[in-house]
């Protein structure tokens, strides 16, 4: 199961202080109308909220990290889920002992510094759609 793209076009940017990551790079997504391509980030955060998904459960947990971390990485996908661009992501925070913590991406994740990377794709979109066995939303080929 795969598609082939081309690289049409990368994009640098910088997200403000304070601002929330997934709800930003959804709202750059949409205005730049990305259907397919991937992200690349880093820097740090004020706080984070990042998810497991229970396999058994088929639901996410949500662990609420209320800390000031750096961002070690962060690297997602730009697909369309309802037609509308949707970014999945994950992240790698480290705090100031160096512990790890890694997760699923969701809203209240706070920036402190926040350089990305979009690589847009050129090719037909790129769509995910409900997938039975998982209970997650994967892409459809
Ligand atoms: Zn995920």
């Amino acid at each position: 199961m795969k598609k082939e793209y081309f690289l049409e076009k990368i994009f640098i940017g910088r997200l403000n202080y304070g601002s929330d990551i997934l709800s930003e790079l959804t709202s750059i997504c949409e205005d730049l109308n990305i259907f397919a391509g991937k992200i690349e980030a880093f820097g740090a955060v004020q706080r984070a909220t990042i998810g497991y998904y229970d396999q058994k459960s088929k639901e996410y947990r949500w662990n609420k990290l209320n800390k000031p971390m750096e961002i070690l990485s962060f690297i997602g996908n730009i697909s369309l889920k309802d037609n509308k661009p949707f970014v999945h992501a994950h992240i790698t925070l480290a705090d100031e002992e160096g512990r790890v913590y890694g997760g699923h991406l969701t809203n209240d994740t706070v920036v402190f510094a926040f350089e990305y990377t979009i690589f847009c794709f050129k090719g037909e979109s790129l769509n995910r759609i409900y997938d039975e066995s998982t209970g997650l939303f994967l892409w459809k080929f």
